[in-house]
């Protein structure tokens, strides 16, 4: 195995044995993204940890902070890259979805330029200047502020077949039983991971705009492993986890303005056909019911009662 060597990413440099923290400037706009690199003092495998993409996923950042702040570089085989926070402004403006400066959805906008607006910015440099370094990439998510979400995994299915069996092995471990495998993620991580041969996992808990322990604690829990699975953090090896894999998860969009009322639970089992809730105008008259495409487990759930035409109402995990 190779000597244990520095790690240096934006300027922070790092010795074997070290953890610091800093930011990454994004070129071409005025953000900085809170950074932390712990170098173990063994070598091995480098993990890269993002969460923050999208600004109101609480768990999923508190997750990630957690991670950078527990970890013990002296401790580790390898290393562990930790961006808490891409889109800063999106969470300091509680902005769902969107980067409030070009209203883009900054997971559709990877692998980024540098000749873009800030999402391709960001994008770009997440991938040139930290996703160089890793050999694994989590990225966390959850739902989004007016989002209700099963806790779930995803994984690309456009990976070269040897990346996809090490994401998979990944799933396996992190501790949540819902791996979704579509085969449409243009913009993701996801992609930009399979494109450039890294094994990734999206791992997603948390919903509702809510900052809550067990979804936090889930996502923590999980990184750890997958980092344990790895051998950078010292352990047994973590229990393999049945997975219940969907090959899609169609989601079913507003087709025009309205009030939503769902008629189901997220998490329900629901049968082709099946109203999932309906739209309303203002003054009560009905809009449209929404039907479920296929039977499947409703995975992600609107529950906003405002709801604008094509914004995604649920998304259906099909067998
Ligand atoms: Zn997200």
């Amino acid at each position: 195995m190779n000597a244990p060597s520095t790690l240096t990413i934006a300027g922070l440099r790092t010795e074997p044995g070290e953890k610091r923290t800093g930011f990454l400037p994004v070129a071409g706009t005025a953000l900085e993204l809170p950074l932390t690199l712990v170098n173990g003092s063994r070598s091995g495998a480098t993990l890269l940890v993002t969460a923050g993409i999208h600004g109101g996923e609480y768990p999923c950042i508190e997750a990630a902070i957690r991670l950078a702040a527990t970890l013990e570089a002296a401790e580790l085989a390898g290393r562990v890259i930790v961006l808490p926070l891409v889109s800063p402004s999106s969470f300091r403006a509680r902005q769902a979805f969107f980067v409030p400066e070009d209203g883009k959805n900054l997971n559709r906008q990877f692998p980024g330029s540098t000749t873009g607006t800030v999402s391709d910015r960001i994008a770009h440099a997440v991938v040139t200047e930290v996703a160089a370094h890793a050999d694994a990439w989590i990225d966390l998510h959850g739902g989004d502020i007016p989002e209700a979400l099963v806790p779930l995994l995803g994984l690309a299915e456009g990976a070269a077949p040897d990346v996809f069996a090490r994401g998979l092995a990944m799933a396996e471990v992190f501790g949540i039983e819902h791996l979704v495998v579509p085969g449409h993620l243009s913009g993701t991580t996801l992609a930009a991971a399979a494109d450039v041969g890294i094994p990734a996992l999206l791992a997603e808990a948390g919903q509702l705009g809510r900052f809550d322990e067990t979804d936090t604690d889930l996502l923590y829990q999980g990184c750890l492993r997958v980092a344990t699975h790895l051998g950078i953090v010292p352990g047994e090896p973590p229990p393999v986890c049945e997975l219940i894999r969907y090959r899609d998860w169609p989601w079913v969009r507003a087709g025009q303005d309205g009030l939503w009322y769902p008629e189901v639970e997220v998490g329900a089992h629901v049968e082709e056909g099946q109203v999932i809730g309906t739209l309303r105008d203002v003054f009560g008259a009905t809009l449209e019911h929404s039907r479920a495409p296929a039977t499947g487990i409703v995975l992600l759930l609107w529950s906003a009662l405002a709801v604008n035409r094509g914004e995604p109402l649920f998304g259906i995990g099909i067998r």
